[in-house]
């Protein structure tokens, strides 16, 4: 700012002292002009009147234009030069018909003009009169060009001009450092509170209002980052934004937790650093064309899907919004629908194809009436376990449906399992199984109908699996404030690997077995849930050929 006032300044100066100089120069010479034509007036109607009055003959230019340097020229009316008192021989001398001051007198009776040298450096000034004979009586002077003026002043011009430029030198730095020193002294964050000069007054307001303008925006835009952050840091999707190069601009915490990394290492990478993935290739060049796509990719033990979305922006592609989603649980979920699916219609398969062929046979009139009692058993056989097979699966799927309200009363556990037992008795019986009830009365807030789920399949399987003669534990004790479940027997034993498998819908170790004691390989994760959907848990502990506990914690 500082080198522009100064050569503001100087410019100012210079073009001053040239303005000036001229309008000097110029004024000078017009004076010595005006005096030099006046000067020559005077001789020329001085020598005139002697012209007129004595003759040629008699009169001494020379002496009559006394003590002045004046050239005198006498011209005829024709122009042709009779007398010069500079040049001896006036025969070689031009015409002079044409020149401005003769001819300007011709006109006017009198005329001036003047020329330069062709050097430049003198002029010469001419006055002329007209005779009444009709000569013409022309005086001339030299003089200085108004160049040559210029020339003789311009080291005192030049003097003056440094003299003036180092005073505005002067000057201009003075002003400027107050200037500036007001200007740099204005506080910034109170403009308003302290007036320099009251030509600042404006600015300072000015600065005072877009101060709050500032203010009010950082406060929305922090406002505005603040929500923005909330939402994306609170999401349970993943989300990268990237820019139109493929560099991640931003990745929320989601995206990290999903795929087990620092976000902030990869700030400013491309996308290939992060994920090199055909999926995620496919989605970020299919945004970037302008495409929403959508792809699937393994991780380590996830399933996740990408959506990619171009960020436009006057048609124009600014970046890329990656949305990741954890669809592991939805895949299982859907696995398991579709596997629960195939194996409800092949359980319900075989009972129905026996009594469909039973009745068949009996249709046809191909079993003997004596026969007929046992095969209508087989049929009604089949159909219950159908029918058992039904509720089970009703139950499993209404299970399912975490929106059942089941209800709720105080059971004593102790009386419910005593009630089951007692109901399971004839099983126990018909397979010389001892069924051993004990412990204490425990009072729970529960549903009657999936308490006795729990308790039927879980003392119906220690009866089923147990050995001829064995032995069956059902004990209800508190642990911690909570019901404690165990059901312990002398049976066949579940092998390690299959003991967390056995709560899977319709696994059984020994399908044979199973569906011999009328199993329907739903009973575990019927128990399963019911005591989930009572925020328990189970733990099992089995022996081959020695026994199973199952303990269960409501
Ligand atoms: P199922 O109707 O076949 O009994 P469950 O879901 O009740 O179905 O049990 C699943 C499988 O777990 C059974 O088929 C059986 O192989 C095994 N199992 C369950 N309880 C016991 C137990 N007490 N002892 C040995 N094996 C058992």
């Amino acid at each position: 700012m500082k080198q522009r006032i100064y050569r503001n300044y100087f410019w100012v100066a210079l073009t001053t002292i040239l303005i000036v100089s001229f309008v000097f120069v110029f004024s000078y010479n017009r004076t010595i002009h005006d005096q030099k034509e006046e000067g020559m007036r005077e001789e020329a109607e001085f020598i005139s009147a002697l012209l007129e009055k004595q003759g040629d003959a008699d009169v001494d230019f020379q002496a009559a234009a006394g003590k002045t340097d004046f050239r005198i020229t006498l011209i005829a009316e024709n122009g042709m030069v009779l007398y010069d008192n500079k040049v001896k021989d006036v025969s070689g001398m031009e015409n002079h018909a044409k020149r401005p001051e003769i001819l300007k007198a011709s006109k006017n009776g009198e005329g001036s003009s003047s020329r330069i040298s062709s050097t430049i450096q003198s002029e010469t000034y001419y006055y002329a009169r007209k005779l009444s004979d009709g000569r013409y009586l022309r005086l001339s002077s030299k003089g200085l060009s108004i160049w040559s003026g210029f020339v003789q002043v311009l080291p005192a011009l030049t003097g003056i001009a440094l003299f003036v430029i180092f005073i505005t030198f002067l000057i201009a730095h003075f002003l400027t450092r107050n200037i500036v020193e007001a200007i740099n002294g204005i506080d910034l964050e109170n403009p308003m509170e302290h007036l320099v000069f009251p030509e600042l007054g404006v600015l300072q307001k000015r600065l005072g209002f877009q101060n709050r303008k500032i203010q009010t925006q950082m406060q929305n835009m922090k406002e505005q980052e603040y929500k923005l952050t909330a939402i994306t840091e609170n999401m349970n999707e993943g989300l990268i934004m990237l820019d139109a190069d493929r560099r991640i601009q931003y990745m929320n915490q989601s995206c990290q937790d999903l795929f087990e990394v620092s976000g902030s290492k990869f700030i400013g990478q491309t996308i290939s650093g992060f994920c090199d993935s055909i999926p995620m290739q496919e989605v970020v060049e299919s945004a970037l064309k302008g495409n929403v796509h959508t792809a699937m990719q393994e991780l380590d033990h996830k399933k996740v899907q990408y959506f990619g979305n171009p960020i436009l922006e006057n048609q124009k592609i600014q970046g890329i919004i990656i949305l990741v989603l954890d669809i592991t649980e939805r895949e299982r979920t859907e696995r398991m629908r579709k596997e629960f699916s195939a194996n409800v219609s092949h359980e319900l398969k075989t009972p129905l194809t026996s009594i469909s062929g039973f009745a068949e046979l009996m249709e046809n009139h191909l079993v003997a009436p004596e026969d007929v009692p046992e095969f209508a058993a087989k049929i009604h056989r089949e159909s219950e376990r159908l029918l058992t097979l039904v509720n089970d699966i009703i139950k499993v799927s209404q299970l399912d449906d975490k929106e059942v309200y089941y209800g709720k009363e105080n059971i004593d556990l102790l009386s419910f399992a005593k009630e089951v037992c007692d109901r399971l008795e004839p099983m126990a019986q018909s397979r010389n199984v001892t069924v051993e009830l004990s412990g204490d009365a425990v009072l729970y807030l529960a549903s009657r109908q999936l308490m006795n789920d729990l308790f039927y399949n879980l003392i119906e399987n220690g009866i089923k699996y147990n050995k001829p003669n064995g032995k069956l534990w059902v004990t209800v004790s508190e642990k911690k404030g909570h019901p404690c479940i165990s059901v312990k027997d002398t049976g066949i034993g579940v092998p390690m690997k299959y003991q967390s498998r056995i709560f899977e819908r319709f696994f059984r170790v020994d399908k044979s077995h199973s569906k011999q004691t009328g199993g329907t390989g739903l009973g575990l994760s019927i128990v399963k849930h019911v005591v989930e959907y009572y925020g328990g848990y189970i733990e099992i502990h089995s022996k081959m050929e020695e026994g199973t506990e199952i303990v269960v914690h409501l």
